[in-house]
């Protein structure tokens, strides 16, 4: 029952070994912080929990490193365009500090919503300027920079495996190329440093050693990582945009200064998509968390949602879907509560259920079993027991969930109150046309040696 886990890097499902015992170190690339994360956004985060947690029931220690981007992101990846920090402020008024407060803010909301579980260090690019000055410093003083009148380039042209990772065609992309280059040597070239345009203060810029401006985008996870977790460390995760050029050129970043491929593991969540098009926050298409909850479902519906497929597959978007994993998840949450106490768990259960996720984490396959466990003629206590097992995972807070209060509508008690009547008086009729009109307004009747019984009907899980 090894760990094994897909890598991007060698395009295959490998066992995973620490590279230290007992301590894994996980480095995964935070939100930029130029407005809400969008429900794309937090599919790859529970995609990174799920991983943590898995890593963590296999007993190790997870170092969880996660930088927030709040500079330096331009409006495209190809350094072209408008820094999307100084876009938000345009758009919301506020200064670009503010901005980066309140979405950062927010985002560790949506953490605590879905239960993700918190980084043990979550770093911000701006408060780690100097390190990236210090590594581009590096970067030149190994030969693979270049200056053009709007920053310091990355020469990718001298790295012979430059583009390893997304099995990027150089020479067929070059050709095929229409894009502006600019003063770019080649069409994968990227900055490294931006300078501030000439006779314009920008509201985050900073002194360095070849003129005021900000860092580029990829810089601040190749200098984090390496503070954090050092120059080779055992994953990193990003969603699977990341893979032709962000991820790409931490790499080729970390292999000019330090010489190594930055990660043991590449790890890369699939998109979520909607109307088959990626969900995205410059696309305009997107759907926050408090979307979901105005139309008042529970965040954690998100995550059952995000149960239901493979990381490394594609997930579509729809409201039908949505609410297919509330139903679900009312099911569940019901049947747990309903089994009471906990006994003690069933080691079948468990092992498959540690084979299941430890194989590429495969949630789907988790849930079904989940399922499975809950339909079995398990006493109740070792159901309770076992699923809270399975909730380590999961992290559905099966545990902690109770029904809200049964508050019971006078009318209804009236009707209640008829049937009584009708019973004692021998209508059956009667009584039985009382209770249906109990059951069509959502109620059940439960008759006891002290009288009748009325709660709201609950999802209940089908056989
Ligand atoms: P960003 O704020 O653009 O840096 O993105 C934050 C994270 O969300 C990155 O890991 C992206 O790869 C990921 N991401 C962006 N769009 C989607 C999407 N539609 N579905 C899943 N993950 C996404
Ligand atoms: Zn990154």
């Amino acid at each position: 029952m090894k760990l094994r886990l897909y890598d991007t890097y060698s395009r295959s499902v490998r066992d995973f070994e620490p590279l230290q015992p007992q301590e894994v170190g996980l480095y995964t690339c935070g939100l930029t912080v130029y407005d809400y994360a969008h429900v794309g956004n937090l599919r790859t985060y529970i995609f990174e929990d799920i991983l943590r947690r898995v890593l963590e029931l296999n007993g190790y220690s997870v170092k969880h490193v996660m930088n927030i981007t709040d500079v330096g992101h331009l409006t495209s990846d190809a350094d072209e365009g408008e820094d999307r920090m100084e876009k938000g402020s345009r758009r919301t008024g506020m200064t670009a500090w503010e901005i980066a407060e309140l979405y950062t803010q927010e985002f560790q909301k949506d953490f605590e919503r879905l239960n993700i579980l918190e980084p043990v260090v979550l770093c911000r690019a701006t408060d780690h300027i100097a390190e990236q000055i210090e590594m581009i410093r590096c970067i030149e003083e190994k030969g693979y920079t270049y200056r053009t009148s709007d920053g310091i380039y990355f020469d990718t042209s001298k790295l012979t495996d430059y583009g390893y990772l997304g099995r990027l065609d150089i020479e067929g992309l070059q050709a095929g190329a229409r894009i502006e280059m600019g003063e770019k040597r080649h069409l994968t070239d990227f900055a490294l440093w931006k300078f501030s345009p000439a006779g314009q203060k920008r509201q985050m810029e900073w002194d360095s050693p070849w003129g005021t401006g900000f860092p580029g985008w990829h810089i601040e996870c190749s200098a984090m990582s390496a503070k954090y977790l050092g120059p080779f460390f055992d994953i990193h995760c990003g969603g699977e945009d990341h893979i032709n050029v962000h991820h790409t050129n931490e790499i080729a970043q970390t292999q000019a200064c330090y010489g190594t491929r930055l990660a043991n593991f590449w790890m890369h969540g699939y998109f979520l998509q909607i109307d088959e098009a990626r969900m995205g926050k410059s696309v305009g298409n997107f759907l926050r968390i408090q979307t979901l909850m105005d139309k008042g479902y529970d965040p954690l519906v998100w995550r059952m949602f995000c149960l239901s497929a493979h990381y490394r597959a594609k997930l579509n978007f729809t409201w039908e879907s949505v609410e297919g994993a509330a139903v679900s998840l009312e099911r569940l949450r019901n049947a747990v509560y309903e089994w009471g106490d906990a006994g003690v768990v069933d080691d079948a259960y468990i092992d498959k259920f540690i084979e299941t996720v430890n194989d590429d984490l495969n949630m789907p396959r988790a849930m079904a079993l989940t399922w499975e466990l809950v339909k079995s003629d398990l006493p109740a206590p070792t159901k309770k027991a076992t699923i809270l097992f399975f909730d380590q995972v999961l992290g559905l807070r099966l545990g902690e969930w109770e029904p809200k209060e049964d508050i019971i509508p006078d009318e209804i008690l009236a009707i209640v109150q008829q049937r009584q009547q009708a019973r004692q008086e021998k209508r059956w009729k009667d009584s039985d046309a009382l209770r249906d009109q109990v059951s069509a307004a959502g109620y059940e009747i439960e008759d006891t040696p002290q009288g009748p019984r009325v709660k709201s009907k609950r999802l209940k899980v089908e056989n």
